[in-house]
């Protein structure tokens, strides 16, 4: 088996279609260099090989020797130098990438091959004695590091790890000397810190840090294979649903150096604007210095070109002013790229002594503004046709876009705590925390928590998930943590340098200023700023571009789209993000946060009536509160399907808890307390999700679907008699049996009856329908359909019966089944497309065997699930149904499903 594939002086083995073999990095050093792009030379050992690699137990495949070997040679023949050559050696990076962009989440090492026999080599080649001891301390401190004591799972006894202890020896002798910047260390005073730096490893992992270039190599191979299983490369994919079997690609390139003086420099770019879409090349750099400098967020980079400057780092110098001449080399290739992989690309270079390399290209991570933006305008420069435009936004960034902003008018008189760089979009309020933990923890407990840290190190990623936003004193735009957090559409805010964070004490410090933790903060992630004091947050306003972006995809789309409402005020909200019916009406939703208490008061009264005639008279009270709010949604909804499903929860849900609501009821029923109790008590169930609820309720108390009936009849010929256009659907929840569709069938037809006449109507269009949310209603769905019109998958149930998890209990568990990727994802989320999908088209098929023209919808929470969405359109359903907010992604979903 091949393992190894190269690259480098304008050729490569590989393309960038092979990112499932090679890694998206690989993939696109391949193709980077078969574009002639300035790509150093080198190779890719293949994700293939990272699974046999697991497999033997952490051991590399014997045939990878030989192989390794041979592209070592090829390596260094096209560089002119050697691996571990005293005279003239080969330094190499050892990168991780894997099929899917983790920015950031596993390791890679630089200056692989460093030791005292090669030092004087490279110091005579180079001439620069400073820059060699600066590139052995880099290697030294990612080396003990992701290979010493990473990849073997060292936990640091004293919680330290060595990093860190490293770091502080780095700064102390920085506070000694009163140094401010890395490059003020002398060489005699790097070269003793080195010694320091192997003498501390020694101390704390008590072994020696290898000085052999071969050992150096193969540990670093190894490193990069174990960090995808990393916490954080792990945490990433649980949140990203990237499976565990992928594995990393292993990349060996050779080192080209941004630290050799004011004539190197290094950095990372988009194409256009991630945060906003505007097509301007936008980056950041830094002189004399290695790219993780930048990437990592521990130094506040310069912007790249001259008027994407924002006033916070105006005075910082720009590559377009300092390098000219490489600056439009840049720009040259920006173009190259983007005509090439036709999307932008986020890119990563240094600048070696005036020339310049390419290190890493690949479709750059955006916000959802930037999204649309960037896809409207390559599709009106005439660069990607339009059914592209419409996949390159995520439906899931609509999201983001509706999102709230911090209130324009709040903001004006709000108090300024400092200014950093916007990197994260839209506003966010929230506590402080000072770590990850604690970010994860406060969620927990149901705070909105703002995560304050020093830089933005993907080592958070946990916390950043958690936390409302992000702000940190330190990093760049560019810099990982920033690309997750813009991925995410999170609100975020770096290199805010005037704050002084003491994570000890937990309290942050701006001049004279302290706030503690739990204090309250705002961002405006769009613009930089933060505030002290919860600020009120403001719907985004809507975006032209939007509307038409949304009109274009609508065209692709084959299902329609409705939302799940019970108040004329929800059915309005989604009429205005493109409901075209609502799916889901709730009955009993409407005796929730009414104006007033009395409809609730009344259904209390109807669930413990004892008597058919007690029962009756509370019907009959209840029933004018019901039909106006039928009516009045139907009224809303004119001429678009309204789907009214019948009271589906466990009576007893109903039943007052309080003291004076239980004598009030009794009072007004006229029995005493003692009788209301017992009653209540007989309400009680074991498990009331599969208790006396939907269908069956209508069987035992038939007067209770009569009058729900009724209200839809009365109040849709009441609308017909005003000119208007109603559409009722009558749907029955928790149905197992065709013989329950029979016995309420029957119900609504002699109800009808009763309705036509009572208007002088001859007819009322309508449907009349069941849920499929058991198991035996999708296996017998061939019977439900000689009886119902339409079904509407209830996914909800569905998948709680499917699975047997109680959908109000997962909590204590679907964790642990998460974490031990038992399931990729919570079923409640993601539609489970392989039992709970079987179930649907098992019914869609019977459905339609007996009922060619049966309509077909899903409402519960999947359909606003874009993957889920994806599913249903595969299924043939003929509408989805979700709430209000998601409409307009099941739109963007149904029709990307659709393309
Ligand atoms: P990540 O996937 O975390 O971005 P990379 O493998 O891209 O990790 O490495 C991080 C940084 O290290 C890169 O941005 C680049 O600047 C620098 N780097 C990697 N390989 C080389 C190399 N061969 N020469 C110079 N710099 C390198
Ligand atoms: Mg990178
Ligand atoms: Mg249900």
């Amino acid at each position: 088996e091949k393992y190894i594939y190269q690259f480098g002086n304008g050729m490569a083995e590989g393309d960038a279609t092979q990112k499932n073999l090679l890694g998206g990095k690989g993939a696109n050093l391949a193709e980077m260099a078969r574009l002639k792009l300035p790509v150093p030379a080198g190779f890719t050992i293949s994700t293939q090989c990272c699974t046999a690699y697991f497999e033997r137990g952490g051991k590399l495949p014997e045939s990878l020797h030989r192989e390794l070997e041979q592209a070592m040679a090829a390596m260094e023949a096209s560089m002119g130098m050697k691996f571990g050559d005293p005279d003239n050696p080969l330094l190499v990076s050892s990168r991780s990438g894997a099929r899917s962009s983790m920015p950031g989440m596993m390791e890679t090492v630089l200056n692989v091959g460093l030791c005292p026999s090669t030092i004087p080599g490279m110091i005579k080649q180079t001439g620069n004695e400073w820059f060699v001891y600066d590139a052995y301390r880099r290697l030294i401190m990612m080396y003990s590091d992701v290979v010493m004591e990473k990849a073997e799972g060292e936990e640091p006894a004293d919680g330290m790890g060595i990093r860190l202890h490293l770091e502080m020896l780095l700064n102390d002798l920085k506070n000694d000397r009163a140094y401010d910047a890395d490059t003020e260390i002398t060489t005699e005073e790097m070269k003793a810190l080195c010694e320091k730096f192997k003498v501390k490893i020694k101390e704390k992992l008590g072994k020696p840090f290898p000085d052999d270039p071969m050992a150096q190599l193969m540990g670093s191979i190894g490193a990069v294979f174990k960090s995808w299983n990393g916490k954080r490369a792990v945490s990433y994919r649980r949140i990203e649903h990237i499976p565990d079997d992928w594995g990393t690609a292993v990349n060996i390139q050779s080192m080209v150096f941004g630290n050799m003086g004011e004539s190197s420099a290094t950095g990372v770019a988009f194409t256009r604007d991630p945060a906003t879409g505007n097509n301007k090349f936008y980056g950041e750099w830094l002189p004399n210095a290695q790219g993780e400098d930048v990437v990592a967020g521990i130094r506040t980079p310069n912007p790249l070109n001259t008027d994407t400057r924002s006033e916070h780092n105006a005075h910082l110098t720009s590559l377009e002013e300092t390098m000219p001449a490489i600056y439009r080399e840049l720009c040259d290739i920006r173009e190259k790229l983007e005509n090439h992989y036709q999307d932008m690309q986020d890119i990563e270079f240094t600048i070696q002594q005036g020339t310049l390399y390419m290190l890493q290209c690949r479709v750059g991570k955006r916000t959802g503004t930037a999204a649309l933006n960037m896809a409207m305008d390559m599709f009106e420069e005439g660069m990607i046709d339009e059914p592209t435009m419409i996949t390159r936004l995520y439906p899931r960034q609509l999201d983001e876009m509706l999102h709230p902003v911090v209130d324009p008018e709040a903001e004006k008189t709000a108090p300024v705590v400092v200014q950093g760089l916007p990197a994260g979009p839209g506003g966010a309020f929230g506590q402080i925390v000072f770590s990850s933990e604690d970010a994860v923890l406060w969620q927990k407990k149901g705070k909105k928590v703002i995560l304050v840290r020093e830089e933005t190190n993907p080592e958070d990623i946990e916390g950043m998930r958690a936390a409302q936003g992000i702000l940190t004193a330190r990093g760049g735009m560019t810099s990982h943590a920033a690309l997750v957090a813009r991925g995410w559409g999170k609100c975020c805010i770096v290199g805010a340098g005037a704050i002084q964070i003491n994570s000890m004490e937990k309290t942050m410090k701006v001049g004279t200023r302290i706030f503690k933790e739990g204090d309250f903060l705002t961002l405006n992630g769009s613009r930089g700023m933060v505030y002290s004091g919860a600020i009120d947050m403001k719907d985004a306003t809507a975006n032209p571009r939007f509307i038409k972006f949304m009109a274009a995809a609508d065209k692709y789309r084959a299902m329609k789209v409705r939302t799940n409402a019970e108040t004329p005020k929800d059915a309005q909200l989604a009429l205005q993000f493109g409901a075209e019916g609502i799916g889901l009406f709730r009955t009993e939703h409407m005796f929730y946060g009414q104006n007033s208490d009395k409809p609730l008061f009344l259904l209390r009264k109807m669930i413990l009536s004892k008597s058919l005639h007690e029962r009756e008279s509370a019907l009959a009270q209840l029933y004018p509160f019901i039909k106006d709010e039928v009516k009045a949604t139907m009224n809303i909804m004119d001429s678009k399907p309204v789907n009214f499903r019948l009271l589906d929860p466990p009576l007893h849900e109903f039943v007052p808890q309080k003291q004076h609501h239980q004598e009030a009821l009794a009072r007004e029923i006229g029995i005493d307390f003692e009788e209301l109790i017992k009653r209540s008590e007989e309400l009680i169930e074991t498990n009331p999700m599969m208790g006396h609820r939907g269908v069956r309720l209508g069987i035992s108390f038939p007067e209770i679907s009569v009058m729900q009936i009724r209200a839809i009849f009365e109040a849709a010929a009441e609308l017909i008699k005003e000119g208007k256009k109603p559409i009722p659907e009558i749907m029955i929840p928790v149905t197992c049996n065709e013989k329950e569709l029979i016995f309420t069938k029957e119900l609504a037809q002699s109800t009808l009856k009763e309705v036509l006449k009572k208007y002088e109507l001859n007819d009322i269009a309508h449907q009349f329908g069941t849920m499929i949310e058991i198991p035996r209603a999708a296996l017998m769905s061939h019977k439900m359909a000689e009886h119902a019109e339409f079904f509407s998958f209830g996914t909800n149930d569905l998948t709680q019966m499917t699975f047997g998890f109680s959908r109000d209990d997962i909590g204590s568990f679907m964790n642990d089944y998460i974490d031990n990727a038992i399931l990729d994802a919570d079923p409640f989320e993601t539609l489970d497309q392989e039992a709970v999908g079987s179930l649907i088209e098992i019914s869609v098929e019977k459905g339609r065997s007996v009922r060619p023209d049966i309509k077909l919808g899903i409402c519960g929470e999947h359909g606003g699930d874009p993957a889920s969405v994806e599913f249903c359109h595969k299924a043939g359903l003929s509408y989805v149904s979700c709430s209000p907010y998601r409409v307009p992604v099941a739109r963007l979903a149904a029709a990307q499903a659709a393309i």
